[in-house]
């Protein structure tokens, strides 16, 4: 059951309208509030919006961008009116803020409370929110989206994977919140300990902020015995909750009413049709502190559907993350991602779900080295049928090591799947 039915199952016609309006609304006020945003977009203003195809006159926004403008040049309302702030979770260089107003606060829980909703969730669950509650979005996302629903929070953060099992079982959880590669570490800690999850109430677990492939997804789902929910959003849209897939799992719906997305041809900015795979663009249409117009993500996608969904929602559908731009594996003039070596292996059974990409130069030349955590009992014949799917995908021969369990480093945060030693 949608959270906001009107809003949610508009007829297409009027979410266009409403769009254009809050498009209209949202530029009146950069130009009113930001020169320097104003003098970005190149002068171009409300008044150049006569349809929502004139967003294609406007220049794209790109996270170096925001980062030339740390901390609070891209801000549009004046400093005493931000209520918080949350930071991308980059590693290296500047980090971008956003500045939130109450406004902003209250708009990030109606569209967590809609995801939590898609994702199943009535006031009569009791979500355990596993990502941090800090400079990262996550926890609090997770947080005003479940208060505003009415479900009883459990605000555990990251971590402590033994008392989150505790917490599922004693406290009777019904559903689970966190980064895609934490469920991993939970069945194993499971295992280890002899944890059943199937003995407990746990239902539903929602994940995001990292790429995950479907086949990780069904190892999750079997062996916690859930079913899992892919949510996407990030700190420079607003936080998680820019869209999450519903009970029928045939693409994650954007809140459309809040946010206008494009997909573009990463290389030349041209707008690609539906169906066809580029980088997705945001344009905010609700938010006050840090508007957005033609954010480019950096996240590969395409435009599944505009039809109606079986479960009555309006809202576009766009394919799951395949990767970022910046994630992009570029080796003897093959160009891949991740998470489609995540698929491959996780294909096979026994594939345990931890695995690393190793990427160096030996004698000028590239060289890749795939590392694999294993737990069946034959690991030749596993080696040999993943040497040959590798092959048939990349049409080269790389270098597999087969790991028993436990051999990889586990990572606190986001998983690192890739080390690139080329340019060292
Ligand atoms: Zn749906």
């Amino acid at each position: 059951m949608p959270f906001m039915p009107e809003a949610e199952t508009m007829p297409r016609a009027q979410l266009k309208e409403v769009q254009l309006e809050r498009l209209v609304k949202t530029l009146t006020h950069i130009e009113k509030n930001n020169p320097f945003y104003l003098k970005h977009l190149k002068g171009l203003t409300a008044k150049d919006i006569k349809s929502l195809e004139d967003i294609q006159k406007f220049p794209f926004l790109t996270k170096e961008d925001l980062r030339k403008g740390y901390p609070f040049k891209w801000a549009c309302t004046p400093q005493r009116a931000f209520a918080r702030m949350h930071m991308s979770s980059g590693t290296t260089g500047t980090p971008v803020i956003n500045p939130m107003t109450a406004a902003d606060v209250r708009q990030w829980g109606e569209i967590m409370a809609r995801c939590l909703a898609a994702a199943g969730l009535t006031p009569d669950d009791i979500l355990q929110i596993t990502p941090s509650f800090g400079l990262f979005n996550g926890g609090f996302g997770f947080h005003y989206g479940a208060e505003r629903l009415g479900a009883m929070i459990i605000p555990i953060g990251p971590g402590r994977s033994e008392l989150q099992l505790k917490f599922i079982k004693e406290l009777g959880t019904t559903a689970i919140a966190g980064i895609a590669s934490y469920p991993l570490r939970l069945i194993e800690v499971a295992k280890k300990i002899g944890f059943d999850f199937h003995q407990t109430k746990l239902r539903v677990g929602i994940f995001g902020a990292e790429v995950w492939s479907d086949e990780m997804r069904q190892k999750i789902e079997r062996e916690m015995g859930i079913t899992t929910f892919d949510i996407i959003g990030m700190t420079e849209t607003g936080g998680v909750g820019l869209g999450i897939d519903c009970e029928y799992k045939n693409g994650i719906h954007v809140w459309e009413d809040h946010y206008l997305i494009e997909i573009i041809d990463p290389k030349t900015g041209e707008l690609l049709p539906d169906g066809q795979e580029g980088e997705m663009v945001i344009t905010t249409l609700t938010r006050e502190g840090l508007p957005l117009i033609r954010y480019r993500t950096g996240d590969i996608t395409a435009i599944l559907s505009r039809e109606t969904c079986k479960c009555g929602r309006t809202m576009l559908r766009i394919k799951r993350i395949k990767g970022r731009t910046d994630d992009m594996i570029v080796i003897k003039g093959v160009n891949f991602y991740p998470k489609q070596i995540e698929s491959l292996i996780m294909g096979l059974e026994g594939a345990y779900g931890q695995y690393q990409i190793v990427l160096k130069k030996i004698e000028g030349k590239d060289y890749m080295l795939l590392q694999v955590e294993y737990e069946g009992e034959r690991p030749e014949e596993f080696k040999e049928r993943l040497h040959k799917k590798i092959y048939d995908f990349l049409g080269f021969n790389v270098d597999i090591e087969i790991l028993p369990v436990g051999s990889l480093p586990r990572q606190p945060g986001k998983a690192v799947r890739v080390i690139d030693e080329r340019s060292k």
